[in-house]
Parts: structure tokens; sequence; C-alpha cells
């Protein structure tokens, strides 16, 4: 049995993660497990899986629970998190928090050395130079739970990084991949919640639409692989068959692929080295649709050129990029601003930031907390 702590339990990928976890019950046993405001849900699962250790990260929630499984052990709070993950007994730890929210556990779980199945790409967008450092006097192994990354550790197997010529990545193109430009100003909140493809949260289906995900991603790509931003592609591949692709200095190319279902990727990350038994995601040969692959134009998805050059920048950059977007989605969810607005507003904040390199983690946090809160206060004056 392995034992594994899910963080961000009640989100899609954790709820995901529970799909997995159900599907090989003599495989895995949940020893920890965090939700942010959730809290029915958590307590549900933690019943089911008979869950020890429980933790709500909104501490605000203290008054209103008031039935605690016999069973757990229940705490309240970001630093109480921190501090279960260093205490717990566990094998792996998968962070399925959203957003820069997500980062101080993966510095932790480095910090403790258990690996970690990161599904939160914001961590190493924020921090990636300093996860790297990190892992280098640590005996955490990372490994990608994004189906992109997942799909790349797959083709890579045994290679090293010097007989990969370059790696691509694909993207569904979001909602509006056919939209005409010039009806991008009236694009509601609605057309943007509903991805073709995958069923995810707000805030990575926001930015499947705008494609800062697929910049968010080939900055991760950048950091686990080892490979420079020139030697990264992303490409349009509307039915997410292909989840990505290597290629090698011979001129082989490698490619990974399954129907869209997030599960795969989960139990791998779980199981790495291994592919273990499962049943739940055959995917027939014969029963895929024909598979196109098209250009990413930057003109329709301005936001993965800002994202792609803050990560080529370095420093403190992306961690600007991501604070910045963050709260312009949550502008946008709030409705008090439209869809075209979220790329105008990073790249004004990326524009007028002054960068540096080699930040620390507490400089991150900073940074990211006051780009967030000035981007959200001062809006009016960004659009
Ligand atoms: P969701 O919004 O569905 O879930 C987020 C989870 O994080 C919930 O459990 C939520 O708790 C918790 N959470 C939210 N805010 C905080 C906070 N401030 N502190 C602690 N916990 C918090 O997100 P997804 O599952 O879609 O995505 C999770 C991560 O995985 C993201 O980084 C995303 O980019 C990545 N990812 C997701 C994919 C997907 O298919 N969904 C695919 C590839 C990567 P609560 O429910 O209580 O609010
Ligand atoms: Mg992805």
């Amino acid at each position: 049995m392995k034992k594994i702590a899910i963080l961000g339990i009640t989100g899609s990928i954790g709820i995901s993660t529970i799909e997995v976890v159900r599907q090989h019950p003599n495989e895995f046993e949940i020893v920890l497990a965090s939700s942010n405001n959730n809290y029915s849900k958590l307590l549900e699962f933690a019943v089911e899986f008979n869950i020890p250790e429980l933790v709500i990260t909104n501490s605000a929630l203290k008054q209103k629970i008031i039935d605690i499984p016999n069973n757990s052990n229940l705490a309240f709070g970001e630093d109480e998190l921190q501090r279960k993950i260093e205490s717990v007994d566990c094998d792996i730890i998968l962070n399925a928090i959203s957003g820069s929210a997500g980062l101080r556990s993966s510095i932790t779980t480095i910090s403790k050395g258990t690996d970690l199945a990161l599904a939160n790409k914001e961590s190493l967008v924020m921090a990636g130079y300093k996860m790297m450092e990190m892992l280098e006097n640590s005996n955490t192994k990372l490994i990608p739970v994004d189906s992109e990354h997942s799909a790349i550790l797959q083709a890579i197997g045994n290679s090293t990084p010097d007989e990969i010529r370059s790696i691509i990545i694909t993207a569904s193109g979001g909602p509006f991949r056919d939209l005409p430009l010039n009806e991008f100003e009236n694009i509601t909140l609605e057309d943007t919640l509903k991805h073709p493809t995958w069923d995810m949260g707000a805030k990575i289906t926001i930015d499947s639409a705008t494609m800062m995900n697929k910049g968010l991603e080939v900055i991760e790509a950048h950091w686990l692989f080892h490979k420079s931003y020139d030697d990264i592609k992303a490409v349009i591949h509307p039915q997410s068959i292909i989840h990505s692709f290597v290629e090698f200095v011979d001129g082989s190319i490698v490619a990974q692929l399954s129907f869209p279902t997030m599960q795969i990727p989960i139990l791998y990350a779980l199981t790495h080295p291994n592919h273990i038994k499962s049943t739940i995601n055959r995917t027939n040969i014969l029963d895929l649709p024909n598979l196109n692959f098209n250009e990413l134009s930057i003109e329709r998805y301005p936001l993965f050129d800002i994202a792609l050059n803050a990560g080529i920048q370095g420093g403190i950059l992306p961690t600007v990029l991501n604070a910045s977007n963050e709260a312009a989605i949550d502008l946008f969810l709030d409705r008090k601003i439209c869809f075209t607005y979220i790329s105008r507003i990073v790249e004004k904040q990326i524009n007028k930031f002054h960068n540096f390199q080699d930040p620390s983690i507490e400089e991150i946090i900073n940074i990211n907390k006051n780009v967030y809160i000035q981007t959200k206060q001062n809006y009016k004056n960004l659009i």
C-alpha cells in the first residue's frame, strides 16, 4: 500500500484522484487531505476513506464545523497544512491546490524529502529555479501530473536531455480557437467556462481559453526537462488525443496518446516509474477521431507570448505574470472586466515591473501577494 496525501482533494484533480483510489483500493491509502472552503466534501471523503489527518486552509470555517469523523484529526489554516505535511508519514504528496496558494506546500514537500506529484504548475512557474536548486539536495522525486508533462516524461523514458532536440506541447485551443477575432469583445464568462475537451477547475479553464495555460506549461516543461525555451514549442491539436511529442536528435519523434482523462496521468504520477494494471481508461485506437495540428496564433492568444517572454526573462517576472493573471481572472469571474482585458492587464503589470534574478522564496511569496492586491485595487487604470 502506498500512503498518499491529496492537497486540494475537493477540486477537479482531487476528485479524479479519488476516482483513481476507488478503482485501486489495494494500492493506495490516503493519510492526509486538504480543502480550502468545501468542508462538507472533505469530511465525506474522510469518512469514505478513513483519512486520519485533515486540513481546511480557510481558518474562518472553524466555527462552522461540528461533526468531525471519529477517526480523523482536523486542523485549520495554511500554517497548519505545512505542519501536517512535515509530520505526516507518507510516500507521496499530490499537490492539486489551484494557483499560487500551492507554492508553500510544494516547497515544504521538497524540504521534507517526500516524493511530489505536482498538478500545481504555478509552483514551478513562480519558483522553478529555487525548486530545482532544492531538489539537488533532496530525496524528493518530482513527478508531473499535468497531462502534457506526463506525456513528455513517458516519451523521454531513460533518455538524457542532450538526446532530445525539442519538446512539442499540444494545446486544445480552448473554446475560442475558431471564433472570429472581431467577436472576442463579446465573449462571456459562461462561454469561457465551457471547455471543449476537458472538465477542470475555473482558473485553469479560463487559462486554457486565453492560452496562458500553455505559456505556464512551457515554463513548467523548461524546468522539469531542462530544455531551453528555443527547444520547446506549442501546437494546437483540437482533439486532445496526443498529449505531447518529444523529438530526438536522430529525427525520431515519440508521442503519448489517450482519450482526454486526467485519471491516466494521475495514476502514472502515483506509480511512476511503473505502469500498473487499470481497467478504467482504455482507449480503442479504432474509435479515435482524425487528428489535426495547427499553428498557435499569437494574435488570437496574446497571453501565450506574454507568458513565454516572462519565462525567458526569468527572475521575478514569472511571479508577476502569475499574480497579475490570477487577479485578472478573479476580476473576470466577478464580472468586473471583459475577457480581452485579462491579457491587457497582465501585459501592463509585467511591463512596468523592474525585474531581478534569483528571488528568494520569501520574495516570491511577498511579491505575488502585493502584485495580486495591487492589480485588483488598481485594475481600472490598467484597462
Ligand atoms: P479546482 O479549482 O477544481 O480545485 C482547487 C483545489 O484547491 C480545491 O480543493 C480547493 O479547495 C483548493 N484550494 C483553492 N484555493 C486554495 C487556497 N487558497 N489554499 C489551499 N487550497 C486551496 O482546480 P483544479 O483541480 O482544476 O486544478 C488544480 C491544479 O492542477 C491547478 O494548479 C491546475 O493548473 C492543475 N491542473 C489541473 C488540471 C485539470 O484537469 N483540472 C489539468 C492539469 C493541471 P475548495 O474546493 O475547498 O475551494
Ligand atoms: Mg495541461
